[in-house]
């Protein structure tokens, strides 16, 4: 169990506060609060050394009323059944928040990919697949990059559903290489919807991006590519850490150099012009904008006292625990959730998915431009009922989420 408990619990508080402002029906509640499908595999692998390992490797499909269950694989060695099924459940909201026709999936394969070489981490992932193969599919659940996992494990991934079913099958996975069918676009695009968001957030506050001071927490797909993003809107990016350090500069991080450091050392630690600074000491600082990047459970009842920035944008998923999350909003901090604020990933996975079933692409401005118009819409509809009901914005985006997952199941009926 994680340090602050089981992340599927707290999902199930945070649910439960919309479930019922919306007076859900308890036959509704009872099936939108249980995971459809749970697949534990084990993948047997040669490590370099010759010796045979065996690798525990997980797919929830937690809800899949709305399409094919969607959602990342991730490597990492805390990956456990309770993180992987919340992570499936958030899935499943942040599709019906984002107006994408899917359900929720989330795979995880408990390893450490820092020691795994290329070969060993192609091994693994094409075993992973084979172990699940009857499970996913275009139709069925569509797999994407998550922490530790990029295009290059999401080409491995489609090479082999594609060898089992004899024919090339582009639309299994999203997040792949642009070559051989991703969507322009899809890289930045969670870190861009991270972006859009703090804008619109930053503009119902009452500022702008522009002038504003960003600190963030993860420097991986989604906090550097958001932080980049910000620095271009003109925001100053004063601090960022990563799981190998942090670096502080109150003047702003000359963000290029930093993005090209990063690339090079593989941490932000040691960057030139900077002092180190903790995680702690980040989420202290007197920002506007404070983006959680990295993983869950790191905004906590212990160290949420000491945020003083005036919004926080949730570009990890699950980084605020339930607790910390009631304390922030009652000291008037604008958080905005998970299922909102990083919802740009799967909007541009759907948009991937929707141009692999058509075999015609995009120009790199067109998704971004989709992805502009379906952010703001999606921000605005929960902004809207956070108004409508008096309450925080991730109440407001569960119980927009919530009831468009309700609608259809009622609408579906009951089989058997
Ligand atoms: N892993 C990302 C997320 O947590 C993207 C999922 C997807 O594109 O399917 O939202």
């Amino acid at each position: 169990m994680p340090k602050h408990g089981s992340v599927f619990s707290a999902m199930l508080q945070e649910f439960e506060g919309a479930a019922r402002i919306l007076d859900l029906d308890p036959g509704i509640w009872q099936i939108l609060t249980h995971p459809k499908r749970q697949i534990v595999v084990s993948c047997p692998i040669q490590r370099d050394n010759g010796q045979i390992e065996v690798f525990t490797g997980y797919r929830v499909q937690y809800n899949i009323t709305l399409g094919p269950a969607k959602g990342g694989i991730r490597y990492h060695p805390g990956v456990t059944l309770d993180e992987v099924t919340a992570l499936a459940a958030w899935m499943t909201w942040k599709c019906a928040v984002a107006q994408v026709p899917f359900g929720g999936g989330k795979g995880g394969i408990i390893c450490d990919p820092t020691t795994m070489s290329k070969r060993e981490l192609e091994a693994l992932t094409r075993r992973y697949t084979a172990e699940i193969i009857d499970a996913i599919g275009p139709e069925k659940d569509v797999p994407a990059p998550d922490v530790n996992t990029d295009a290059q494990i999401m080409a491995w991934f489609m090479d082999t559903y594609s060898m089992h079913v004899g024919h090339t099958a582009t639309a299994v996975v999203t997040g792949k290489p642009v070559e051989m069918g991703g969507s322009l676009g899809r890289r930045e695009a969670t870190g861009r919807g991270v972006m859009i968001i703090a804008r619109e957030s930053a503009r119902h506050l009452g500022f702008e991006l522009k002038g504003s001071t960003v600190a963030v927490q993860g420097f991986g797909n989604v906090g550097s590519i958001g932080a980049e993003l910000m620095h271009a809107e003109g925001a100053k990016i004063v601090a960022a850490t990563d799981w190998k350090g942090g670096v502080h500069n109150p003047k702003g991080l000359d963000m290029p150099a930093l993005l090209a450091w990063a690339a090079e050392h593989k941490t932000v630690a040691g960057f030139p012009g900077s002092e180190p600074i903790t995680n702690d000491q980040l989420f202290a600082l007197d920002v506007d904008v404070l983006v959680p990047a990295a993983l869950e459970n790191q905004i906590t009842a212990e160290n949420q006292a000491s945020i003083k920035a005036k919004m926080v944008i949730e570009g990890a998923n699950g980084p605020t625990t339930p607790d910390a999350h009631h304390a922030l909003h009652k000291r008037g901090v604008f958080v905005v959730p998970d299922i909102l604020a990083n919802a740009g990933g799967v909007t541009t996975s759907y948009f991937e998915w929707v141009q692999d079933r058509h075999g015609y692409f995009w120009s790199e401005k067109e998704v971004n431009e989709r992805l502009e118009v379906k952010m703001v819409e999606a921000f605005d509809a929960v902004l809207k009922t956070a108004k409508k009901h008096n309450v925080d914005m991730r109440t407001a985006a569960y119980i927009v989420a919530i009831n468009r997952v309700a609608t259809v199941t009622r609408m579906r009926g009951m089989y058997a």
